[in-house]
């Protein structure tokens, strides 16, 4: 059991002031937000939802299953459509992006994400306050790719699920591509054959568009769980920004290290917590 000190609740609640004061604020969200609400992908998660594959291939997680070089289409997809199913079609275990979004939805707010799990709009922020950067888990693209285009996968996955046997799906709901026939993909930033379709590029419009109208406000850059896998697309550029704009203010909410630089340590808040235990308590108070 955890003891809270008095400087953590005083910086809770600083935070909890400055949402309320902030003319604008842009979240930011990384894979430790999900985590927190209980979106693991190893462990118990891992096992109740997994087993079979486990016991087949000796997989240790989630991630690693995902690499796994599958003999054949069929059990590439019988593993991967399950795995879209637990991590873009269910709900989270927990209410942390529920209770986030009743903190912010009546500011004028935007969120950047490299998340592809989708939980922010199943918990229903406005898809049009929404950039996700790296992908979605509910789309698929050529593998070329021939095209800029992504398709909603849900149909088809839930149908892969439903009726997968011995580990394979049948073959005829392996997805090809309906423009030059070759096999479907993951719309995942992996490589440079990421497809960023006209839906990211709205978003990434809006997001820019954003920045421009806020910038000489007061404006809180909030952000949740974001590793050093891809520190440049949230972290660096909300450091940057918080730097450069005259009455910007930087938060940081991690598990596993909150800190932010010399040069904006006076503009910010850094707390070293857990997520979902940051945001309940700010709704309580
Ligand atoms: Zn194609």
């Amino acid at each position: 059991m955890r003891t809270y000190t008095k400087d953590y609740l005083k910086q809770v609640q600083a935070l909890k002031d400055e949402i309320e004061n902030a003319d604008a604020i842009v979240i930011g969200a990384g894979a430790g937000m999900s985590t927190s609400a209980g979106m693991i992908y190893d462990g118990e998660r891992f096992h109740k939802y997994f087993q079979d594959f486990i016991n087949q291939y000796g997989f240790e997680d989630m991630y690693s299953g995902g690499f796994y070089p599958f003999d054949t289409l069929e059990e590439y997809w019988a593993y991967w459509s399950r795995y879209i199913y637990i991590n873009r079609y269910m709900d989270a275990p927990k209410p942390v992006y529920e209770n986030l979004l009743r903190l912010v939805e009546d500011k004028d707010y935007f969120v950047l994400t490299t998340n592809v799990d989708h939980c922010f709009q199943k918990a229903g922020f406005d898809k049009h306050r929404l950039f996700y950067t790296q992908g979605d888990y509910g789309l698929w693209q050529c593998s070329v790719p021939c095209h800029q285009k992504t398709y909603d996968n849900k149909e088809i996955v839930l149908r892969m699920v439903e009726e997968q046997k011995d580990g394979r799906v049948p073959t005829e709901l392996i997805p090809h591509c309906p423009v030059c026939g070759r096999p479907m993909t993951m719309n995942l930033r992996a490589d440079s054959t990421f497809v960023e379709d006209e839906g990211w590029h709205i978003a990434s419009e809006r997001y820019t568009e954003f920045l421009c109208r806020h910038k000489n406000g007061k404006v809180l850059f909030l952000e949740f769980g974001t590793g050093i896998n891809t520190p440049g697309i949230i972290k660096f550029s909300f450091w940057r920004m918080v730097y450069d704009w005259p009455d910007a203010l930087y938060a940081c909410i991690n598990l596993k290290e909150a800190y932010a630089p010399e040069e904006i340590r006076k503009k910010s808040i850094c707390i070293w917590a857990d997520i979902g235990e940051v945001l309940e308590r700010m709704g309580h108070e």
